[in-house]
């Protein structure tokens, strides 16, 4: 049953149409890995064990009639749990949102029940998708499973460790500023997060609407396009979900690179670690050999999109997280008559310290005072999308590292700043609403690094190709 666990999706999909082992053991062989895993990964906030189970008889029965939903049916998945899942609490690891069960699942956690996998649990996040570690949850932290001394990065973590663990097959996650990239690249998994608006945000718990997308964790490449192929579309729920039809991702997926032109980011180069640099440029050497012309580019704004960020995705928490007030919504101090003293205990005991930062340092960037320097990060962000959207006009991908450097030890990182800052390579993709995927590439002391490609706009398909010919090459 451990070779379950070590499957990709789409090879156990093949196996389970082969009949060679049933959907229900597929997910007792994940819950296996979590008995064994968990106690010192803390991937999963909650386990649904027997909703699960029942999911996986109903896809054998499917199965067993020779009539599968979908590729995905039968194969157990994993969901970041800061989207709702019907019936299965739903916490986005916040005091605040301790006891909370949806009444609805999420857009895409519905397409992919649609499409038969199965929900095994709700993964580990930093409070509310605050931060890069997963070390700002409120019911404590999650471990890297390559090194549990390290960790897993954040704030999909959880998600990330869990589909590296073998404890799920793929997992959802979510994007803002990096969330499913840097996890990915810090665990050795893949990590997309697609062209805004490509995939609904329905039920996701919002951070900065602007910026928040739905990202996917899988074991390769093939299984990232399967998954998106289940969950992008056109969503009446989401007024920012795109209405373009979603690419056949799987087709051509193996065709390679050959004649594609590929941007290295110079700036990115002198920012990462060493040992980060020294696989990007061997990626960048395995992208030539295999037919890609590869170039330098400058994008001189790079680092200020990281400060751009803070600014636009705070204010957007701040006024977003207004509605958890201890009234409409979650956690409700006890023993306090006056309603001011209310809603300030409230607030003050159900969130963590790190959203409150957000949420004050958003507050203090919309007040009157503030305006040029809210104005400055909303021209940047224009600045950024206009000169990443004219490289991409003529080549097909941006090359960067995703994290500056490999996981790092648990408390090694106390200052804010710094934390923040090993999300300078991801938020430009997030910034511009493009497409970008993290792939495991090399490894320093047996860690892994991650390179990242960011595509043109809705234009997944090319860059998952792009993603799967380094993958096949970084050997
Ligand atoms: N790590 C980034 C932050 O702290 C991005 C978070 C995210 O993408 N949800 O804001």
């Amino acid at each position: 049953m451990d070779k379950v666990c070590g499957m990709t999706a789409l090879g156990l999909s093949a196996a389970l149409r082969r009949r060679e082992l049933s959907a229900r053991e597929a997910a007792l062989a994940c819950l296996a890995r979590m008995e064994e895993r968990e106690p010192q990964l803390h991937a999963y906030l909650t386990v649904s064990r027997d909703e699960a189970l029942a999911e996986a008889d109903a896809a054998d029965r499917r199965l067993a009639a020779g009539e599968p939903l979908s590729p995905l049916d039968g194969v157990p998945m994993a969901v970041k749990d800061n989207l709702c899942t019907k019936g299965v609490r739903t916490t986005c690891a916040s005091r605040m949102l301790e006891g909370f069960v949806p009444p609805y699942d999420a857009e895409a956690v519905s397409r992919l029940g649609r499409a038969g996998a199965v929900l095994l649990g709700k993964t580990n996040l930093d409070e509310f998708a605050m931060g890069s570690d997963t070390g700002t949850s409120a019911f404590g932290p999650t471990a890297n499973p390559i090194d549990p001394s390290r960790v897993p990065g954040g704030s999909s973590g959880g998600s990330a460790a869990a589909v590296a663990a073998g404890e799920a097959l793929f997992a959802l996650g979510s994007d803002t500023g990096g969330s499913v990239r840097q996890p990915a690249a810090l665990c050795g998994v893949v990590g997309l997060r697609p062209t805004y608006g490509r995939i609904s945000r329905y039920g996701l718990v919002g951070f900065g609407p602007s910026l928040d997308q739905v990202g996917l964790v899988t074991k390769d490449a093939r299984d990232c396009a399967a998954v998106l192929a289940a969950t992008a579309g056109f969503d009446p729920h989401d007024a920012t979900s795109s209405r373009q039809s979603p690419g056949a991702y799987l087709d051509g997926i193996g065709d390679g690179v050959r004649g594609m032109r590929a941007a290295l980011v110079r700036e990115s180069l002198a920012e990462a670690e060493p040992c980060v640099r020294r696989e990007l440029l061997r990626a960048v050497a395995k992208l030539e050999s295999l037919g890609a012309r590869v170039d330098e580019l400058s994008l001189p704004f790079l680092k200020d999109m990281l400060p751009a960020y803070h600014i636009l995705g705070s204010a957007e928490a701040s006024s977003n997280l207004a509605r958890f007030d201890g009234v409409r919504y979650g956690f409700r101090a006890s023993g306090v008559s006056d309603w001011r003293q209310l809603i300030r205990e409230s607030r003050s005991r159900g969130f963590g310290l790190e959203v409150k930062r957000r949420i004050l340092l958003g507050t203090f960037v919309l007040t009157k005072e503030q305006r040029d320097a809210y104005e400055k990060a909303r021209r940047l962000r224009r600045k950024t999308a206009s000169s990443m959207a004219a490289a991409l006009s003529y080549y097909d991908f941006l090359l960067l590292p995703t994290s500056p450097e490999v996981a790092w030890k648990r408390g090694e990182k106390r200052d804010p700043v710094a934390m923040y800052r090993s999300d300078l390579f991801v938020v430009p993709a997030s910034i511009a609403g493009l497409p970008a995927v993290s792939v495991p590439f090399g490894e320093e002391n047996g860690l892994p690094v991650g390179v990242q490609l960011v595509g043109r706009a809705f234009g997944e398909r090319e860059l998952l190709r792009a993603a799967c010919a380094v993958e096949e090459g970084r050997a």
